[in-house]
């Protein structure tokens, strides 16, 4: 009798990164997709730039890099800076 607890969890919290996504949010005018990413794969360099602001970024990449990782390295490189 009486009430039954659900045993429910909170779901996953997962990111879903869709493969042709390109546009990250801006860390430095804080505007959402505004930030475009270049793969140039013949010279294993990765572009970012921020069409809002006009900040921009280039980082080494491999053949395995997404343009999710140009955006970690530029993400890792301002929070450098700022420390
Ligand atoms: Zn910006």
């Amino acid at each position: 009798m009486g009430r039954r607890k659900k045993a429910s969890k909170p779901p996953p919290k997962r990111k879903i990164l869709e493969p042709l996504d390109t546009m990250f949010n801006c860390p430095f005018c804080n505007h959402e997709k505004s930030c475009d990413v270049k793969l140039d794969r013949t010279r294993n360099t990765g572009f970012i730039t921020c069409r809002v602001c006009l900040e921009d970024f280039q980082t080494a990449i491999t053949y395995l890099s997404e343009a999710i990782d140009v955006y970690s390295d530029w993400i890792d490189a301002c929070e450098n800076a700022n420390n």
